[in-house]
């Protein structure tokens, strides 16, 4: 009764993904979490999530990247669930100093470069041409811009309770506001789950565990993952158009937080914005998740005043949500030390979520096939 073929622990954005894939193979598979997902304690909560093809990031990004948005369009026409809204988006450099996102410098040329190499359908825009078209944006004269037609945003809770709900109709277990304390090695082959009260036995672990996955390592390669807090805010409109914006990202400057991004109005009434935060939390236990007055202000102030308008400096909302980063901002799958049967999973420092879906079937091949 206890055993599992594959167990998969922790079921955010990767988690649930890996686990509706692996509900389809004809193996016995669990999926734990130590919440009820969707919630809002980890990485994978506040509304929106942008997608886009040509991925700055990394070449080899762009294959997952496509691959997503058709499982995406997948899961909609089995449920009628829509998950991913393809209104565009909106890359803008000022183009007065070099800057870099998510490990990798040179960031809007090399999302025009892959636009390119990998066929995505794109266009580039002068300061002329923004101004004509997206008149919110203030970009200066030297700056540019590149517009994506297929990129848009994901509804992330509905994506992990679609994927969810389809792993159960699969025959996947799900056990949900079970924290796993614990895997252990069994002499004889395969690991034990342990839980409150409980223990699972299992061939192999998805470890999907997010910021936690920090829980499981030995000291050398808990440094490895740091968690830094971010802030969504939810800006009031003062102009109607809003809800026809594609999703943008802007980089003005050379530092990671000299940056903004946000999405179309989903309510008429808001925009949702946030800038990156590198400052390092140690654990996710420890974060501060409330929103100072004071925090606010210097969002608006520092990141939207002179930049953006069509807004009021009247923040109606902010949510507090994390990044688990690594250095080069790259995805680690990798098993766990001194456990081939344990595979881990990051959390994809902060630009994981248009990859997710295609990351879930990725990880199904990697563990049904060693
Ligand atoms: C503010 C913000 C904005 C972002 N914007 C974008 C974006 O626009 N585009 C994009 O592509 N990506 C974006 N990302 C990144 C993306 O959302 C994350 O990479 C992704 O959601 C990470 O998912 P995850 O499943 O790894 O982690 P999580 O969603 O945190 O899932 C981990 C799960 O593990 C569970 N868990 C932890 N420990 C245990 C345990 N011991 N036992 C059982 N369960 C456990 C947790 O409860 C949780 O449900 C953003 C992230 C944030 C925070």
């Amino acid at each position: 009764m206890n055993h599992f073929d594959i167990v998969v622990v922790g079921l955010g954005a990767v988690g649930s993904a890996a686990l509706y894939q692996l509900s389809g193979t004809g193996k016995k598979v669990l999926g734990i979490d130590r919440f009820d997902p969707p919630h809002t304690m980890g990485s994978s909560h506040g509304e929106t999530r942008i997608t886009r093809l040509a991925v700055g990031e990394g070449a080899e990004y762009v294959g997952l990247a496509k691959r997503s948005h058709q499982i995406w369009k997948d899961l909609e026409s089995k449920t009628g669930n829509q998950i991913y809204f393809p209104f565009g988006g909106i890359l803008m450099d000022s183009g007065i100093q070099p800057w870099g996102k998510h490990g990798a410098e040179g960031f809007f040329d090399r999302t025009a470069t892959y636009a390119k190499e990998f066929d995505v359908r794109h266009e580039l825009l002068d300061p002329a041409q923004m101004n004509g078209r997206y008149s919110h944006f203030e970009l200066p004269e030297s700056g540019k811009a590149y517009f994506e037609y297929e990129a848009g945003f994901l509804k992330p809770e509905l994506a992990i309770e679609t994927q969810l709900t389809l792993a159960k109709k699969n025959g996947a277990e799900i056990l949900t506001n079970s924290p796993v304390l614990d895997i252990q090695k069994i002499s004889g082959g395969g690991v034990k789950v342990i839980l409150e009260g409980k223990e699972i036995n299992a061939d192999k672990v998805l470890l999907s565990a997010g910021g936690w996955v920090k829980d499981f390592l030995g000291e050398k390669e808990k440094p490895e993952f740091k968690i830094c807090r971010q802030v969504l805010h939810w800006v009031e409109t003062s102009s109607d158009d809003w809800k026809d914006y594609p999703v943008f990202m802007w980089g003005f400057g050379p530092e990671p937080e000299d940056f903004i991004y946000g999405f179309p109005s989903l309510d008429g009434m808001t925009v949702k914005m946030a800038t990156e935060s590198f400052v390092e939390t140690f654990h996710p236990r420890e974060l501060n998740r409330e929103v100072s007055l004071e925090e606010q202000t210097r969002f608006w102030e520092e990141k939207v005043q002179g930049k953006i308008s069509g807004l009021k400096s009247n923040i109606l909302k902010s949510t507090v949500c994390f990044y688990t980063v690594t250095e080069d901002a790259k995805f680690v799958i990798r098993p766990i030390s001194g456990m081939e049967e344990v595979l881990m999973v990051s959390a994809c420092s902060g630009h994981g979520f248009k990859h997710s879906a295609a990351l879930g079937e990725l990880l199904k091949d990697r563990l049904i096939r060693e």
